[in-house]
């Protein structure tokens, strides 16, 4: 086991920061996870998949350890449906496009996000009206102190929106291996009536679209509207999508008629961050090396050598200000680290 010291993460985490791992491991098979934590399960451990889901504002006092543990198979089917199991090193977008060649529906909205298979249930990835609970089957998780393996079923995940028992209860106790997915191998169920989807499949002239339609209409519209981490630094959704009450909402379209929103529930809507951003005045604003995005204003990003630190006090300016302007309090996607 090879342990190596101060580390640069910069080419580990789609922000691009230049932040170091006191201490960092490639862990590439199950065997070696269990063997490092054998021995330093008690000191500060840190784990790291695709880093597209974090901002590192400082470097890591810690053991990194890098999971790339790889493999896909089937490990159940029927004539309508498989179960298929994947190491959780496995690349998300990767992944979907392996379940789209072999005519696995149900993954086909959530094309293109980055990330690993692994890191996919602790934060419910979802896209496009689908989010990974529409799907999952169970995932295996190791106990980081105990090193005992247990299986979460669908429901044991408690997942939510941009949530899931492992950013809640289990925080931090977990390390998360493999993810079975239960996915459709004929009557597929296509979900083409959230967002542009729609438009997008009768532009490439699609009346009857398949999976592999559904995703490249997706594919697009991400590739139109998203930057690329490997172009611009950044997480993606910085912000959650906040849901306030039915009351604060009226409230709000008072004084802001065209507030966009979705219902949630008959007391619950959601109101879109990228709008709330927006209007405050944020979109495109850039601080040197760092800024909001012109196309997305819920996306910060890194131009070229930004510190964390930095996005993140824009991101807490964000946050006051969003509060102040509309009473409104949006939380962070991704981890600040
Ligand atoms: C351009 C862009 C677009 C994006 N679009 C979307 C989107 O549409 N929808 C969406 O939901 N997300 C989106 N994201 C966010 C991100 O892709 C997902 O959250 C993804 O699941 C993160 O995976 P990762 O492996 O990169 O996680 P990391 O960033 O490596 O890790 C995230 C957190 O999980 C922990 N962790 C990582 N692996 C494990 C494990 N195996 N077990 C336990 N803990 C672990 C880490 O310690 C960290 O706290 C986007 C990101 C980018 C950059």
């Amino acid at each position: 086991m090879t342990i190596q010291e101060n580390v640069s993460l910069k080419t580990f985490n789609t922000f691009g920061i230049d932040a170091k791992a006191n201490k960092y491991v490639n862990i590439q098979n199950l065997g070696k996870l269990k063997e490092v934590l054998k021995t330093e399960a008690s000191k500060p451990l840190f784990v790291l998949g695709g880093g597209s889901n974090m901002l590192l504002t400082k470097d890591i006092e810690a053991l990194v350890l890098h999971l790339n543990l790889k493999g896909i198979a089937i490990i159940e089917e029927t004539e309508d449906y498989a179960v298929v199991n994947a190491q959780a090193g496995e690349n998300w977008h990767e992944f979907v496009l392996w379940c789209l060649d072999n005519n696995l529906g149900g993954i086909e909205n959530l094309s293109l996000i980055p990330g690993n298979i692994g890191t996919a249930p602790i934060q419910n990835i979802g896209a496009y009206g689908v989010e990974l609970k529409d799907v999952f089957h169970s995932c295996e998780a190791i106990h980081i102190l105990t090193q005992q393996t247990k299986t979460f079923t669908n429901q044991d995940c408690k997942f939510d929106y941009r949530e899931s028992i492992f950013k809640q209860d289990l925080k931090g106790q977990y390390i998360i291996t493999n993810v079975k997915l239960k996915l459709s191998k004929r009557n597929h169920k296509l979900n083409i009536a959230y967002g542009a989807i729609k438009s997008e499949l009768e532009s490439l002239k699609i009346s009857n679209p398949t999976i592999k339609d559904v995703s490249k209409a997706v594919i697009n519209i991400r590739q139109s509207k998203l930057p690329d981490p490997k172009e611009i630094g950044n997480s993606g959704s910085f912000f959650k999508n906040p849901v306030i009450s039915l009351t604060e909402f009226k409230k709000l379209q008072k004084d802001f008629p065209n507030v966009p929103h979705y219902v949630v529930s008959d007391s619950e809507i959601k109101v879109p961050a990228g709008w709330l951003i927006e209007t405050a005045g944020f979109k495109g604003k850039r601080f040197g090396d760092y800024g909001v995005h012109n196309k997305q204003a819920l996306v910060l990003v890194n131009y070229k050598n930004a510190l964390g630190k930095d996005i993140y006090a824009l991101a807490q300016l964000i946050q006051q200000t969003v509060s102040r302007l509309f009473n409104i309090k949006i939380e962070t996607e991704v981890n600040i680290i």
